[in-house]
């Protein structure tokens, strides 16, 4: 089957030029992720593709010279906009070079098509793999399926270029020009425009799967902090639970809260507050292992899980903290010595039977209750 090539060009033409105008819009908000070359790369295509159709209207120069000059300024400015994508300095020579050198031999090679079909080919495989190279490199840092989108567009476009260049060597009594209507023409035509829409979503959604990224870890810390809040608490717990259950391991938790917080804000104002509750979360984290999970509840509440811990384990840690809490030089924004206290109610999933959740968290909030009422500044264990 063949498809008239001029009509598929305005295809191109017209897809570029929407698809340009939307990236062009996603990058007023993000440029930073390659969006803003991306949109002009498209412009450019669109131009190309333009200047293409006119062969044989307008001059040679324009039409030859000019066309491909802006179909390998697309390549280079594609790959700038994946390095920007992926917060890397691109190597500028190695993706403008090419674009000079497609200026210099088309304009000396003009009257001989075939040779220009060859270096052409030679030089956007050349750019094409230096962009799908450039992904692969980064493929494990970039999260989601979006930037397999633009690998495989770019592989299919290769070997479209591949076709284009084999087509017109085997055929070349046939295909004169870029124009001339026979099945290798159209097929790359049709499929390349196929593999600019596919590359474009691919770059968008490389940008909307990292966001969602960045949101999603956003909104599993407490903004003060830094810990884990109190859903991301709840689901490794489940998580921590189910393993120990499934292991035969102990698990312990430590519900630590501080004595007469109210008092600091009252006294120092709610800034200083917050000053105490971010630095009494660095002390908590400093004196746990890698493995422990140390998180806010919610006001002066903390929760640190303990995977893999016995109730002594447990009972040692935390008298570690209330002793390293006690004697931590707190202070108020305006730089006056705080005294903190915390209390703390240990629990460990041994010592309830078939143990929820919940049944965690309450025996840890009981001995902890336990805890305030014996004088505040101390230990309590669960006794079930
Ligand atoms: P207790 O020893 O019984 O625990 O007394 P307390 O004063 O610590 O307990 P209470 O629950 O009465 O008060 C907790 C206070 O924590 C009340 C609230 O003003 C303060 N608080 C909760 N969240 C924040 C926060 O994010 N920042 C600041 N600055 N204060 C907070
Ligand atoms: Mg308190
Ligand atoms: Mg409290």
């Amino acid at each position: 089957m063949v498809a008239h090539v001029p009509t598929l060009f305005l295809v191109i033409m017209a897809l570029s030029a929407t698809l340009a105008v939307a990236v062009g819009i996603a990058a007023r908000t993000q440029l930073r992720e390659g969006m803003g070359y991306w949109a002009l790369g498209l412009l450019a295509h669109t131009l190309a593709y333009l200047l293409f159709a006119l062969r044989g209207q307008a001059s040679d120069w324009f039409s030859v010279v000019l066309g491909n000059v802006l179909l390998s300024s697309v390549f280079a400015l594609f790959a700038e906009g994946v390095f920007q994508f992926q917060q890397r300095r691109p190597p500028r020579w190695l993706l403008w070079l090419p674009v000079a050198v497609v200026a210099v031999l088309f304009s000396a090679l003009l009257p001989w098509y075939l040779v220009r079909v060859v270096i052409g080919v030679v030089i956007f495989v050349f750019q094409s793999l230096f962009v799908v190279v450039a992904l692969l490199q980064k493929r494990k840092e970039t999260v989601g399926v979006g930037q397999y989108f633009l690998v495989t567009g770019f592989l299919v476009l290769i070997a479209m270029m591949l076709l284009h260049g084999g087509g017109v060597l085997l055929h070349r009594e046939e295909i004169k020009s870029v124009l001339s209507s026979h099945w290798v023409p159209s097929l790359v035509s049709l499929v390349s425009a196929l593999c600019t829409v596919v590359v474009s979503l691919g770059l968008i959604l490389m940008a909307k799967e990292r966001g969602d990224e960045r949101n999603r870890k956003l909104a599993m810390r407490d903004e003060l902090t830094g810990l884990i809040n109190r859903r991301s608490l709840l689901e490794a717990l489940a998580q921590q639970l189910a393993t120990a259950m499934r292991h035969g391991q102990p698990l312990a938790l430590l519900m630590v809260d501080i004595d007469y917080f109210k008092q600091v804000n009252d006294l120092h104002g709610h800034l200083s507050g917050d000053k105490v509750l971010k630095a009494m979360a660095h002390a908590v984290c400093k004196r746990t292992r890698a493995q422990d999970l140390p998180g806010r509840l919610g006001g002066e509440e903390f929760l640190v899980i303990l995977p893999n811990t016995t109730l002594q384990g447990a009972v040692q840690l935390a008298e570690v903290l209330r002793q390293g809490i006690e004697t931590t030089g707190f202070q108020s924004t305006s730089g006056k010595a705080i005294t903190i206290t915390i209390s703390i109610g240990v629990c460990e999933q041994g010592q309830l039977l078939a143990p929820q959740c919940d049944d965690l968290i309450s025996a840890a909030d009981q001995a902890l209750y336990l805890a305030k009422q014996n004088g505040r500044n101390r230990l309590e264990v669960f006794a079930p």
